[in-house]
Order: structure tokens, then sequence, then C-alpha cells
């Protein structure tokens, strides 16, 4: 009877494991469970070593997902400001972007959609907008589009891990 040493089964202190340490300080719960309760209510609320392994893994891809997604994000914020703060031209008789000369001396342009700025052919992207037509986005506006369809599709694809994880543990539930 080696486990009546530390108590008499019914009140004693007990040191969670590493990854209930782990996970307890994601939690910001306590250090250790008083076991005072009776060993029906402690099981119910304490977590087994799979569930363990499932949570922690779900909080280590989280940080990861979102750490990534920052720093994509975060590029492609920067050069945008960049971007913005070096335009050389007012936009009207100048391209926006690089200040050449437009007009019927200068440079060929066109109307950026987005912002309905002019800028030179050189500083503008012809894209396929709805019904097949054509339209012209100048540098900025283009990025800007990549960089809202990158914060959308991070978005989706958080929705659906998390619908795959939920999925997963209602199957774990079953077994
Ligand atoms: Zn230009
Ligand atoms: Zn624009």
């Amino acid at each position: 009877m080696t486990d009546t040493i530390f108590g008499n089964g019914t009140d004693q202190w007990v040191c969670p494991n590493d990854r209930q340490l782990a996970l307890r300080a994601k939690l910001q719960t306590g250090w250790s469970v008083h076991t005072f309760r009776t060993e029906k209510q402690r099981k119910s609320q304490s977590l087994n070593d799979d569930e363990l392994e499932i949570i922690l893994g779900v909080i280590k891809r989280a940080e990861r997902l979102e750490q990534n997604e920052q720093l994509r994000i975060g590029r492609l914020v920067e050069r945008l400001e960049n971007m913005r703060k070096n335009v050389m031209g007012n936009g009207l008789s100048q391209c926006l972007l690089c200040g050449e000369l437009l007009g019927l001396l200068g440079t060929p342009s066109v109307f950026c959609q987005d912002c309905t700025q002019k800028v030179c052919i050189k500083c503008g992207i012809e894209t396929t907008g709805s019904q097949k037509r054509s339209q012209w986005l100048c540098k900025i506006c283009s990025e800007q589009r990549e960089a809202d369809e990158v914060a959308e599709e991070e978005a989706d694809e958080e929705a659906e891990e998390e619908a795959a994880e939920e999925a997963d543990e209602e199957a774990d539930e079953g077994g």
C-alpha cells in the first residue's frame, strides 16, 4: 500500500506533470490540484493526457499561425506605407507614383479604379474586373487589394481549422 504514504488518499496535494504545468501556465490557473474533492469530481474536471496533447497542439498551432499571419500582413502593410510616403506626383497632370508628366506631350496615362488617381502606364497594373472588363489599378491599390486578400484568406483558413478541430473533438468524444 505505497499510496498511503502521502496521505489518506482523499486529502493530498499532487504535483501536476510538465504538460499540465505548461497548460496551466497558458490558462493562468493555479499550479497544483488539491485532491480533497471526491475522486469523481476531480476526474470530471481534469484532462487526460490525450486531451492535454490536443489542447497544447491547438495552442501551439494557433500561435504559429498568428505569427506567420502577422509577419506576412506586416510586410505588405509596411510596403504600402512606404509607397504612399514616396509618391512623386499629383495624380492629375503627373503620374501619382513616379511623377512623370502625363497627357498629350507626356506619357499615356490610366485612371486607377480604386483611388481614381492618374498614373502612367508603367505604374498602372491592368487587371480583369467583374464581367471580364479590364480595369487599371495603381501599384498602391493593387498591393492594397493583395493585402486585403491575404487577410481574408488567413481568416478563412483559421475558420476552417477551427471547424476541423471541433469535428475532431466530437469524434473523440464519441469513441
Ligand atoms: Zn508612373
Ligand atoms: Zn490607386
